[in-house]
């Protein structure tokens, strides 16, 4: 059955779901356009864009296509008429504003595509497999590179570079890189601060490729660490490793993500895990489901699911490991293979 064949097996009669949100057009038809809705029903699809994207909109298979002027609100709200389901998510109140004075009965959803978008299908897990393949050698390259001396926006630039060359369609995000003190906070924005010896490295890299993501981290050690160093990589290590083994269908994210918590919290660094231990992956890098302490998702077969817990101390260093994980009934596939074990650079 295809995508849109399954939401419309959700779908009620007499309310047709307006889907807005790029990611879910994206994933419904296979067509990606700044200014563009689709209107499904039990037995008719719509989509709607505007001039620059109408010659590739003609080709999308099954849907009925309406080129639109660009104010593609406004043209919906002379169009249609009746109750019609929006996303609560993906309509600004302008626009929602501008349906409703044309006479629309607005009624809002939530997380209805996204739902389906949780459950990839082989076609997206093989787009995944991709991507990480690509960011697993552009790591291999980078653990070969200088890092000592070097500036955190020139080593991100070189990874990104690496994603590139490796035959990413895009870095799935800007690469994130912190040195010592600025690998110590979750997101590290690069910035001119050099590699120095003893600093843990922390890196969070993935690739794009035909609209599916990767997103991978890992933490290098430049040259000796002192004893602190060593014990927070080791500790994350194995919540991330516990974490790992965790990961099947049925479990909840919040008992996954307790798993690695309790570890953390066992070596006394509990309050310097302050984020959720990871998100689902796929046309965006944070999607459903999610795994932290009040996450109400269950996982199920075919979920791409990040573990990456993580350690910072404030004003010294930071470390992070994410790997990817296919959700199965049994042992995770895990598509991430660059090593985990501690690498030294120079
Ligand atoms: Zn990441
Ligand atoms: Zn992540």
């Amino acid at each position: 059955m295809s995508r849109l064949q399954r939401l419309q097996e959700r779908i009620e009669e007499e309310e047709p779901l307006l889907v807005t949100t790029e990611a879910n057009v994206f994933y419904l038809t296979g067509f990606e356009g700044s200014n563009t809705a689709l209107l499904v029903e039990c037995d008719r699809v719509r989509l709607f864009t505007d001039f620059r994207y109408a010659e590739s909109a003609r080709q999308v298979p099954d849907v009925e296509f309406t080129e639109v002027r660009r104010d593609l609100y406004g043209a919906l709200a002379g169009m249609l008429d009746g109750r019609i389901a929006f996303e609560a998510a993906g309509l600004t109140y302008d626009r929602w504003e501008t349906l409703r004075d044309g006479g629309l009965e607005l009624v809002p959803t939530r997380r209805v595509v996204e739902a389906l978008r949780a459950v990839k299908d082989e076609r997206e897990l093989d787009a995944i497999r991709r991507a990480t393949e690509i960011t697993n050698r552009a790591y291999e390259r980078l653990a070969e590179e200088r890092f000592l001396g070097r500036t955190e926006k020139e080593l991100a630039w070189t990874m990104e570079r690496f994603l590139r060359e490796e035959g990413a369609d895009a870095a799935a995000f800007n690469v994130g890189l912190g040195t010592g003190p600025g690998g110590a906070v979750p997101h590290a924005h690069p910035s001119n601060r050099v590699v120095e010896h003893g600093h843990l490295v922390v890196v969070d890299a993935g690739a794009k490729v035909d609209g599916y993501n990767s997103d991978c981290t890992r933490t290098f050690a430049a040259g000796e660490l002192d004893d602190e160093a060593r014990t927070i990589y080791d500790v994350c290590l194995a919540a991330q490793r516990a974490a790992l083994d965790a990961t099947r269908a049925g479990k909840s994210g919040q008992e996954i993500d307790k798993v690695a918590r309790e570890r953390i919290n066992a070596a006394g660094f509990g309050r310097e895990f302050g984020h959720g231990l990871g998100h689902g992956v796929g046309i965006l890098v944070h999607e459903a489901p999610t795994l932290r302490p009040e996450s109400a998702d269950s996982l199920e077969p075919g979920n791409v699911v990040t573990i990456e817990p993580g350690i910072y101390l404030p004003g010294r260093n930071g470390v992070r490991i994410e790997d990817l994980a296919v959700v199965t009934d049994g042992a995770p596939e895990v598509p991430t293979t660059f090593t985990k074990e501690l690498v030294t650079v120079g």
